[in-house]
């Protein structure tokens, strides 16, 4: 179609006097003159026309074009907000935050007003938002609520080719999305279009610039290594422009943060970037550098379309990501590094060429990339465990999960698996209908098995307890080991050290801050990041300090994650027998204190299975509260459990087959 230049003008006009008006003047026209000059300015008449027209569009561009910060704001500047907010949805909260906080900016006003965000646990919004980033979780809940969404006047689902699980099921729920954005990827797109009928498919013109791919000749054996490596050739060559590393997680990203104690080297900003990282740490990454500064960003996924960084001329890819996988083998998710696959590898390389000319050092062979990578990677929600879709989708009265609107649906497997995990939580009912404790689960925006933590805990009357353990558990970590400083912060948080659970070493953390008034200087001298521990701040009945109560409340949501002594030192899976390890930040690692039964929080695989976050419990108690599981193994004849039963007790696990459900026309029957 024709560009309507007339009105690009009337807007850009519109811009300029909005910020003439301002006393900022200069900053402002900087910013203004950055939103011209995207490659979606140039389009955005026809952009408003054709959204006007319909009430589906896809919008496909590369990224960096705009999409994410400026269709908002071009809504909003056609009149959409006078009939609701327009929402923006993120599968990652980095994003949320990071892009709201960009166009307030852009906008000029404070965040949280006119411009705001909304993320589990953090409503940074008021009653003069008209413009809502969120993370998609947020709106599947709100349409949980008022399933019309007739607060908004439009709805963005950004990201959407990245097929975040929550996503995918706003998709299946909400049949008339208005926009869509999404990154070039013909497959999806296909996808897409088939899915939501006849939908007009809008292109932006790309401005991108030509990127040299290097492949590595042989297969790299530690790619943290390979990365730093390359990293320092690039920085040393004397070439000019920022590095953008890609890992698989935080760990490694720490890891290579080390590049920046070089010696007898230009300087190197080293700035990392994932998805934990408290927030104002996170905006450092756009910051120029100082002259003469190189930058060198290290990044998770979450910069291949997410987050757009200017002036990144050297892309080093190290060929992993970190995933969620649903692994049958111990039978429930695990976060696993895993090679990305081929779409991954062109986005990363893609970033080496927004703003000139680039080089991308890919750390993995041409022939594993043509040979071994996928074309694009699996959709979550055909790879992950889906208890909180369930739940939810139960809850909105979907009877038949099995015909539910799926874009791509799970594999039964996988839907059956989660609606077993529910049923051993008490979820579900044998019919697999939702269960008083399951409506109570769905208002928790938490894992099914944390809810189950706090509901068990008000009848066992420790719940101001165990709302701060599940608090502590769900915001980013609270600890941290500043570079250079690791054995001393070490020391300190040794002192917190409950030995016989990590869930009680967080709990103890928090009594000592509270009673140090909430200070953040306590914070500080003990290696604590005060942002996460403010979260935590609320108004507690505390039930006094019988932590046996609480392990044996956590014992209650957890007894299916269960582990036994083998050795020393050594754990098995109660169910299943596989071999775990102690996380060496654990409470109970390494301090002579081996308890016969354990319970974990999460499994975490890197070299070996690592469980994360342990709390001892009893052998009893697991028998008790997962009787599905486990019974009690008696030497002598006598059935009853002793009272003074001073040895160990033994336990007898039952292999219930896993899923013991049959699905028919939707129920569960088991
Ligand atoms: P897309 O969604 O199409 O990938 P975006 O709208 O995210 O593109 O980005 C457009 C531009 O805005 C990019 O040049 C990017 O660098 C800039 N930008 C986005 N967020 C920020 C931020 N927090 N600080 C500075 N610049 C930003
Ligand atoms: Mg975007």
């Amino acid at each position: 179609g024709k560009v309507d230049y007339r009105a690009e003008q009337k807007f850009a006009d519109h811009m300029k006097e909005k910020s003439e008006a301002s006393s900022d003047f200069a900053k402002k026209k900087t910013l203004l003159e950055q939103r011209q000059y995207l490659p979606i300015f140039a389009v955005r008449q026809q952009l408003l026309n054709i959204i006007r027209d319909n009430s589906i569009v896809i919008v496909v561009g590369e990224t960096g074009s705009g999409k994410t910060t400026q269709l908002t704001q071009y809504l909003h500047e056609d009149g959409y907000t006078s009939y609701g907010m327009v929402g923006c949805t993120q599968p990652r909260r980095v994003a949320a935050m990071s892009v709201a906080k960009r166009v307030s900016e852009e906008i000029g006003t404070n965040l949280g007003e006119e411009v705001g965000y909304a993320i589990r646990f953090e409503d940074c919004t008021s009653e003069k938002t008209l413009i809502k980033y969120m993370t998609d979780g947020i709106l599947l809940r709100e349409s949980l609520r008022e399933s019309d969404l007739d607060h908004y006047s439009a709805v963005i689902m950004d990201e959407a080719h990245e097929r975040s699980l929550n996503t995918d099921v706003l998709f299946g729920l909400l049949r008339e999305v208005v926009v869509l954005c999404q990154d070039t990827m013909t497959s999806t797109i296909s996808l897409f279009a088939a899915f939501f009928g006849n939908v007009p498919i809008f292109h932006i013109p790309g401005r991108t610039f030509p990127v040299d791919i290097l492949f590595s000749k042989t297969p790299q054996e530690d790619y943290v290594e390979a990365s730093v490596k390359q990293a320092l050739q690039i920085h040393l060559s004397g070439l000019i422009g920022d590095i953008l590393i890609f890992m698989p997680g935080q760990e490694d990203i720490e890891i290579v943060e080390r590049l920046e104690d070089l010696e007898n080297a230009p300087a190197l900003a080293v700035l990392p970037i994932y998805s934990q990282l408290p927030s104002d740490l996170q905006a450092k990454i756009f910051q120029k550098a100082p002259d003469g500064v190189r930058k060198c960003i290290v990044a998770t996924n979450i910069a291949e379309t997410s987050l757009t960084v200017d002036g990144i001329m050297f892309v080093v890819d190290s060929g992993y990501c970190k995933l969620k996988v649903f692994n049958p083998r111990i039978g429930m998710d695990a976060l696993q590094v895993y090679p990305i696959s081929q779409a991954n590898a062109n986005q990363r390389s893609g970033r080496a060429g927004r703003t000139g000319p680039g080089q991308c050092y890919r750390l993995y062979t041409q022939s594993a990339y043509k040979n071994e990578m996928l074309t694009t990677t699996i959709p979550e929600i055909q790879r992950t465990n889906l208890a909180n879709v369930v739940l939810l989708l139960k809850s909105l009265g979907v009877q038949d999960l099995l015909l539910f609107h799926f874009m791509d649906p799970p594999p039964e497997d996988n839907m059956l698996n989660s609606m077993y995990q529910l049923w051993i939580l008490g979820a579900l009912d044998n019919t697999g209908a939702l269960t008083p404790t399951g409506r109570l689960m769905v208002e928790f925006p938490l894992d099914p098995a944390l809810s189950k933590m706090l509901i068990v805990s008000c009848d066992m009357g420790c719940s101001a307890d165990i709302l701060i353990v599940v608090s502590m558990l769900s915001v980013p970590a609270i600890f941290y080991r500043p570079k250079g400083r690791e054995e001393e912060s070490d020391q300190v948080r040794e002192k917190f050290s409950v030995p016989e659970s990590d869930h009680l070493t967080y709990l103890n953390v928090y009594m000592q801050w509270k009673n140090n008034n909430y200070s953040s200087v306590w914070c500080n001298e003990h290696f604590i990041h005060t942002k996460a521990m403010r979260k935590q701040r609320m108004n507690l009945i505390s039930c006094g300090s019988d932590w046996d109560i609480i392990r044996k409340c956590i014992c209650a949501a957890y007894f299916h994650q269960a582990a036994k002594l083998k050795g020393i030192g050594e754990y098995v899976n109660v169910r299943t027998g596989m071999p775990c390890h102690l996380h060496p930040t654990s409470s109970l690692f390494g301090m002579g204190y081996t308890p016969d039964y354990i319970i974990y929080h999460e499994l975490v695989m890197t070299t070996k299975e690592y469980m994360q976050c342990v709390t001892a419990v009893d052998g009893e108690w697991l028998a008790e509260l997962g009787p599905m599981f486990y019974s009690i193994k008696h030497a002598g004849k006598s059935r009853q459990v002793r009272k003074d039963y001073a040895e160990p007790c033994s336990l007898h696990t039952r292999f219930i087959h896993n899923p013991a459900i049959s699905i028919q026309r939707g129920n569960v029957s088991v």
